[in-house]
């Protein structure tokens, strides 16, 4: 299960909330990958590029509506990974928590894993379809229902693994190879929401966290290789 920001899929130098040519490495090296290492993939991608629940709460918004319009956001650029992953080549599904039946399937547990078995790349969108969550805790969860191996949290922020501190900040931080479940917490390393470390700490789902933006370091993830932070 890799989990996908949204903001991963944004432009760094213009205003375009989904750049192309992100969207299309991304997406080359998820079929690349799928094809080469036969492995069965599916993405929980986020939606923070276009717009986040807490953003609108801030402003005064009712927070459940600005939630919504969140998960709204991750069946857009759902849609972008969809379009991007099919023309390299790889079948996809695209599996909505909130019914929209014009456009894309609604989630069902075993139709996911079916989709999978068949080496179609399965897209999670609109997180677990339930306000108050980011995409982490969708994207954990839905590892434990379709018995992922590993969750894989790529990072976008330059920052390829799990340190001691924020290294943007604090040069002196040293990155873990791999570090407990506990550990985590007891620091409060906050490399994903704490709900959804706790998740895969009680349902005993490793999480590897590595730098996205890398090239290649999809395929290393997926590979085994020894790239990032492993937390089990
Ligand atoms: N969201 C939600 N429930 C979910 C998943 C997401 O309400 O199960 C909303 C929430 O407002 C969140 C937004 O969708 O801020 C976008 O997701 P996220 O912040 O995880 O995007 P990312 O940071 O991964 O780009």
């Amino acid at each position: 299960m890799l989990k996908l920001s949204g903001e991963a899929l944004a432009s760094e130098l213009s205003d375009e909330i989904i750049d192309a040519r992100t969207v299309r490495r991304i997406a080359a090296e998820i079929a690349e990958s799928c094809e080469e290492l036969s492995v069965e993939l599916a993405v929980m991608v986020g939606g923070g590029n276009i717009w986040r629940g807490t953003t609108g709460a801030a402003e005064g918004m009712d927070r459940a509506t600005s939630d919504t319009m969140g998960q709204l956001g991750t069946v857009i650029n759902a849609l972008a990974l969809q379009d991007a992953i099919e023309r390299e080549g790889r079948p996809t599904r695209v599996l909505s928590a909130i019914a929209m039946a014009e456009v894309c399937e609604p989630y069902i547990r075993r139709r996911a894993i079916r989709h999978l078995e068949k080496g179609r790349v399965v897209i999670f969108a609109a997180g677990m379809g339930n306000p108050y969550f980011t995409t982490d805790t969708p994207a954990a969860l839905r590892a434990a229902e379709i018995e992922a191996q590993v969750l894989l949290k790529g990072t976008h922020s330059g920052v390829d693994g799990v340190y001691s501190a924020d290294p943007r900040s604090e040069p002196g931080a040293i990155r873990f190879d791999e570090i407990s479940f506990a550990e985590v917490m007891r620091r409060d390393l906050r490399v994903m929401d704490m709900t959804a470390i706790t998740f895969c700490r009680d349902n005993s789902i490793p999480i590897l966290v590595f730098d996205l933006m890398k090239e290649g370091t999809i395929r290393g993830a997926l590979s085994g290789e020894p790239i990032g932070t492993l937390i089990r």
